[in-house]
């Protein structure tokens, strides 16, 4: 049996039936990283004394017939913009270096409670900013189908990890499309929740507003198992709820329920026609139509729907996310955390601010920085920041108006395959269009997944399901019969 390629399910399967303990599985995975990822670049961080220790803590519960949570003693890993307490977090950039994380993200607390088994800390684009992997402050990340691509980005080391086997699932954090791109140019797949469904306390913020915590895996159950874990209300987090999905007392049944596993009749996708023009590669274009077609041989009723102010996002995203950015990146400033010019070169308080600052960040971060502060300046404000958030509530209302008619929502997850490395970073608009069809979804708070639906040039290409607030569910049960029917 090869131990690194199983899912979730399977593992949990072979640990309750003692098949294999979690010490064995665990090393597995460990000298698979250690032999295989020098070449890949997933992984900025290992802990492999935590992990082994607490696999044998989960071995002994096994012995002991204890009842386990579904992630029990299963391998993982965590972006490194999430903390792990007593762990180095550097979110991808220099400035954060040396920094160690003093306490559990939510979503680490509630993880480490059903038993996971932390591998380590995975590369990502800096403080979450890119579509590649290549703005890591450390090195870049590579594309397991094919080393001379892009994992894409930001969550660039947990989707590579997945894809290459490294781990049997992992966190990532989704702003813009950082968990749903890099799933989809890695063939695995990538959940982002409802904004508020997951915590986001200890999660190193970019964009508050549009930050989300969700699971890169390698099958739709898995995605669902680990997103039961740790969704829910956190009173660290006042943006959180309790969840709203598997309410008993729900008097509207989920429209797969309604007609029996397996069937999806009646059931309403709306396929908007603003993401299928020019721009988009012709060849992703008909893999995903081809997966549309499936969705129509299934029974579900296909209507063409219109998100007028789709073409608004991408400018309207970069507004409000580099205006966030530039507050939240404010605490780093040589004082409070990380790398600090004190002592080196700075001899005044200005000083220190200013040379930790200029030193410690990578160009990405910087050019955000500058973005954001003009956006929200006296003068500009109104201009930038207060028209876009209008635009925002637009574009969100085109999805309200949508979901009046229809469940789902099926769309390309990008708008094309894996690029070069190299070939986009020298031109930060063209890489920012790789978002295109990820960011309303952040913008408007929605939940959506990407699943993997053929290749394209022999590169994976995602298919996005995206549903409505809370309906993460709905999504699940979609997706994984989608899955399920590819794999016939
Ligand atoms: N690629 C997008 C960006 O660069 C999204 C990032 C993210 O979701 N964290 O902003």
């Amino acid at each position: 049996m090869e131990l690194h390629k199983l899912t979730i399910k399977e593992t949990y399967e072979g640990l309750k039936k003692k098949k294999f303990s979690s010490l064995e599985l665990t090393r597995v995975f460990l000298e698979k990283i250690e032999k295989e990822d020098k070449k890949l670049g997933a992984f900025i961080n290992l802990s492999p004394e935590i992990a082994l220790n607490t696999a044998k803590r989960i071995d002994e519960k096994i012995e002991n017939g204890e009842d386990l949570s579904p992630l029990a003693g299963i391998p993982m890993a965590v972006k490194d913009n999430i903390l792990v307490e007593g762990e180095r977090c550097t979110a991808g950039s220099k400035i954060l270096e040396n920094y160690t994380a003093v306490y559990d993200a939510c979503v680490v607390e509630r993880l480490k409670k059903a038993g996971a088994v932390i591998l380590g800390k995975t590369n990502m684009d800096e403080f979450a900013m890119g579509s590649s992997g290549e703005n890591s402050g450390f090195f870049p990340t590579k594309n397991p189908h094919n080393e001379s691509r892009v994992p894409g980005g930001s969550s660039s080391g947990s989707a590579a990890a997945v894809a290459a086997s490294f781990t049997v699932y992992a966190l990532g954090s989704d702003t813009g499309g950082s968990i749903r791109q890099p799933a989809s140019f890695c063939g695995v797949v990538g959940f982002k929740p409802t904004y508020g469904a997951v915590s986001r306390f200890g999660l190193i913020a970019m964009a508050s507003s549009l930050d989300q915590i969700g699971p890169i895996t390698k099958t739709v159950d898995d995605a669902r198992t680990v997103f039961n874990v740790i969704k829910g209300k956190d009173q660290m987090d006042s943006t959180s709820v309790e969840s709203k999905i598997q309410n008993p007392k729900s008097p509207a049944p989920e429209p797969l329920a309604r007609y029996g596993a397996g069937k999806i009749q009646n059931l309403r996708i709306g396929v908007p026609r603003e993401y299928f023009v020019k721009g988009i590669d012709s060849k992703v274009e008909n893999v995903v139509k081809k997966a549309i077609d499936k969705a129509r041989e299934l029974g579900a009723k296909i209507e063409e729907i219109s998100l007028p102010h789709t073409e608004y996002a991408i400018a309207c995203y970069y507004i409000i996310m580099s205006s966030e950015v530039s507050a939240n990146l404010a605490r780093y400033d040589g004082i409070k955390f990380g790398y600090s010019a004190f002592s080196k070169n700075a001899h005044n308080l200005l000083d220190v601010y200013l040379k930790s600052r200029q030193e410690g960040f990578g160009d990405e971060p910087k050019r955000r920085i500058m973005l954001g502060t003009y956006a929200l300046s006296a003068g500009y404000y109104e201009a930038y920041y207060l028209r876009a958030q209008k635009v925002r509530s637009l574009i969100k209302k085109d999805f309200e108006e949508s979901f009046k008619k229809i469940d789902l929502i099926l769309t390309p997850t990008c708008p094309t395959t894996a690029f070069r490395l190299g070939e986009k970073i020298k031109d930060p608009l063209s890489m920012y269009l790789s978002d295109v069809f990820t960011v309303p979804i952040n913008l408007a708070g929605l939940p959506a997944v990407s699943v993997s639906c053929g290749k394209a040039g022999g590169l994976p290409v995602g298919l996005q399901v995206i549903g409505p607030w809370f309906k993460e569910e709905r999504i699940f049960d979609f997706a994984k019969l989608f899955e399920q029917t590819l794999n016939l």
